[in-house]
């Protein structure tokens, strides 16, 4: 076999072993340089393909290429060109099936509320969404076994939706007669208030109860609302007790949800929880590089790495910038150089939400910890209180940093006094306890991710 053969077919074997998003992203421009004394060379577009190569893909790299010539024992590579050729005629191995797709109308389907463009093999998976995406397929695989209650969090426009979704459709797909349900905790919660209203709230057991999977996007918005929570609480356990999956996902851990029954808590704190925490600058490039696949588009390097660099925590953002990008070519038949593309999102990327302000800091608090913005400034010393009000203090001083006196005046005219107690307890509690370090980080996702 010559070492051209050789490496499609080892292409072939992998394209079996990984998801297409993966292997467009990181294998479709390889190619093979040379093959001597046991070493094969293969050349890769750029520096991070070849670290991901060396560090996730090459064992099993190594493996297809020995399993078809034993000489082989080790691969090398080799950056060969610096940037995506637009326009070149340059071999692209074949066209995977999402390369053929011109952005498909998908349509929800009205008993499941599913939607067919959440599927796992359009979901990247890197460091930071690595447990959750496995735990989605193993859940999916064997729903009501592994893992039950399945719980996912993480920030706004993190996968959450797109994951949750994969795991239903792809129940779909292998337990045809399974009955599935995914339904947004909000939208719960009204179906709830209306059946009470209706005296329809039998119908409401029945049709939830009856159930394989049921999924449950966004349960923080259950926070506060009890009679939802108790209607929740009495379905949760008769599908458990039947082995049915149940699927949550949350913005922010169980235990920091408040105003959560414990008795819930409890229950979404007995199977499965996931976090997907924020994706690090290869893999937003991965994600933009396959959407823009996806699409049949091929935007330059520079312009890629100019959106990866600026926009850091949120996917829906990256894949809006993509889209502007998209139509801009779409219209000017040919792609946006790095000038034209900085200033294309330019309103985009200094809009208020990248940089923060003491109105959003105080709202997003107060919003978090389920309180009223005025509750944050009053005098009150009650304890749900005190804590909330703490941690807005820490967070002007350490994103907006201001001034204490400052702040004490913004904050219901406190003495700079008190606001450097509150400041400097929550600096020192951060270090010591877990729990809260973990607010204020999703709390700073918040702050600047919408
Ligand atoms: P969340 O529910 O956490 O707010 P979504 O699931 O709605 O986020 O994701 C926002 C957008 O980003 C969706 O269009 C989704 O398809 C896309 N997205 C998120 N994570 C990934 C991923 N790992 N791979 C591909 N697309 C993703
Ligand atoms: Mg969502």
């Amino acid at each position: 076999m010559n070492k051209e053969d050789l490496w499609e077919a080892v292409l072939a074997q992998i394209q079996f072993n990984i998801s297409p998003a993966n292997f467009a992203t990181w294998l479709k421009n390889t190619g093979v340089i040379s093959k001597k004394d046991g070493t094969v060379w293969i050349s890769v577009p750029n520096s991070f393909s070849r670290e991901w190569l060396e560090n996730k893909y090459n064992k099993i790299i190594l493996k297809a290429l020995h399993g078809l010539d034993e000489d082989v024992k080790e691969v090398k590579y080799v950056v060969e060109k610096a940037g995506l050729k637009i326009g070149s005629q340059e071999k692209i191995f074949p066209l995977l099936e999402t390369d053929q797709l011109e952005l498909p109308e998908f349509n929800i389907d009205k008993g499941t509320n599913l939607n067919p463009r959440y599927t796992f093999s359009n979901f990247i998976v890197g460091s930071f969404n690595e447990l959750p995406q496995a735990a989605a397929i193993a859940v999916s695989r064997e729903p009501g076994l592994v893992y039950n209650p399945f719980f996912v969090y993480g920030g706004v426009g993190l996968g959450k939706t797109h994951l949750l979704q994969a795991v239903g459709n792809d129940v779909v797909k292998n337990f045809s007669a399974k009955k599935i349900k995914y339904i947004p905790a909000e939208k719960f919660t009204s179906e709830v208030v209306s059946s009470i209203r209706n005296h329809s709230i039998e119908n409401l057991k029945a049709k939830y109860r009856q159930l394989d999977v049921l999924i449950l996007d966004d349960v923080q918005f259950l926070a506060g609302k009890e009679k939802t929570q108790e209607e929740f609480f009495h379905t949760f356990n008769a599908l458990y007790e039947k082995n049915k999956q149940i699927i949550l996902s949350s913005d922010r851990p169980p235990k920091a949800i408040p105003a959560l029954e414990e008795r819930l808590r409890s229950r979404f704190e007995g199977g499965m929880i996931a976090d997907i925490s924020l994706p690090d600058f290869e893999t937003r490039m991965a994600i933009l590089k396959a959407k823009s696949q996806e699409r049949k588009v091929e935007l330059p390097e520079d312009v890629l790495n100019y959106i990866a660099s600026s926009i850091q925590r949120n996917i829906r953002e990256l894949e809006g910038a993509l889209n502007r990008l998209i139509a801009y070519q779409r219209i000017n038949t040919q792609p946006p150089d790095l000038e034209i593309t900085k200033a294309l999102l330019k309103k985009t990327l200094s809009s208020p939400s990248k940089v923060t302000n003491l109105k959003k800091i105080l709202q997003t608090v107060a919003e978090f910890y389920d309180l009223k913005e005025r509750d944050l400034l009053a005098c009150s010393r009650k304890k749900e209180i005190i804590k909330p009000r703490h941690v807005a203090i820490y967070l002007l001083r350490t994103e907006l940093k201001l001034s204490y006196p400052f702040i004490g005046k913004k904050i219901g005219g406190k003495d700079h006094t008190t606001v450097i107690h509150g400041y400097k307890k929550i600096m020192n509690e951060i270090l010591k306890d877990e729990n809260l370090k973990e607010e204020v980080d999703l709390l700073r996702q918040r702050i600047y991710g919408i």
